[in-house]
């Protein structure tokens, strides 16, 4: 199965939104990476965007977990986007939940300027809530993948993240070790009790 929408000649004058949302470890950077790589191999123009907020790794470069990467930009706002991707056939944008809602506007006026915009980020926070801006961008793409990490407890398709530390921050930087990805039944929003048993380990969530 292909996960990437059919992708049309660009003669076509309109552009379109597309969002690859998952929990954290199911891969959206690396599925980002791969629709840019194939869009440049193509010898389309592509820039790639990431919140200037996440410092996790070098500061140009998107890294994903397998550090499969491509050069990219940080932004401090969606507004430097506008003005940064003048040039490019196809946007990407990483980390999309670190945003403003301005986001949204931003990747409608570049997808009307003909662009192809495509963004990955977390739809959920720690707690299970949907983290904006995804759930708009979500509204006004054209084309949506939700990826799943697989749940470290049971084996199931995973569609959390798993805080394993204190505190209370929607934003905890730098720390990709202190998440895991949970599915349904074994994520735990409040972490006090965060660690599940190991007797209670193999009693669900296998098919
Ligand atoms: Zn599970």
């Amino acid at each position: 199965m292909s996960l990437e929408p059919h992708v049309l000649p660009r003669s076509r004058a309109a552009g379109w939104i597309e969002v690859i949302c998952g929990s954290m470890f199911s891969g959206k950077t690396e599925e980002l990476i791969r629709r840019m790589k194939r869009a440049r191999f193509a010898r389309q123009r592509v820039e790639i965007f990431q919140p200037a907020i996440d410092t996790r790794y070098s500061d140009d470069e998107v890294v994903s977990h397998d550090s499969s990467s491509l050069r990219s930009t940080p932004v401090t706002t969606a507004s430097e986007i506008l003005l940064l991707a003048s040039d490019a056939d196809v946007v990407g944008v990483d980390e999309g939940q670190f945003f403003g809602s301005d986001l949204v506007d931003v990747v409608q006026e570049l997808a009307r300027a003909g662009k192809r915009v495509i963004i990955a980020g977390l739809d959920q926070d720690f707690l299970g809530k949907p983290f904006d801006p995804m759930p708009a961008l979500m509204s006004v793409a054209e084309y949506v993948t939700k990826l799943h990490a697989i749940c470290v407890v049971c084996g199931s398709p995973a569609n959390h993240s798993q805080r394993l530390v204190g505190g209370g921050e929607r934003v905890l930087l730098g720390a990709t070790e202190a998440y895991e990805p949970r599915c349904r039944e074994c994520f735990r929003p409040h972490g006090a009790d965060a660690t599940i048993p190991r007797e209670e380990q193999t009693s669900h969530g296998r098919p």
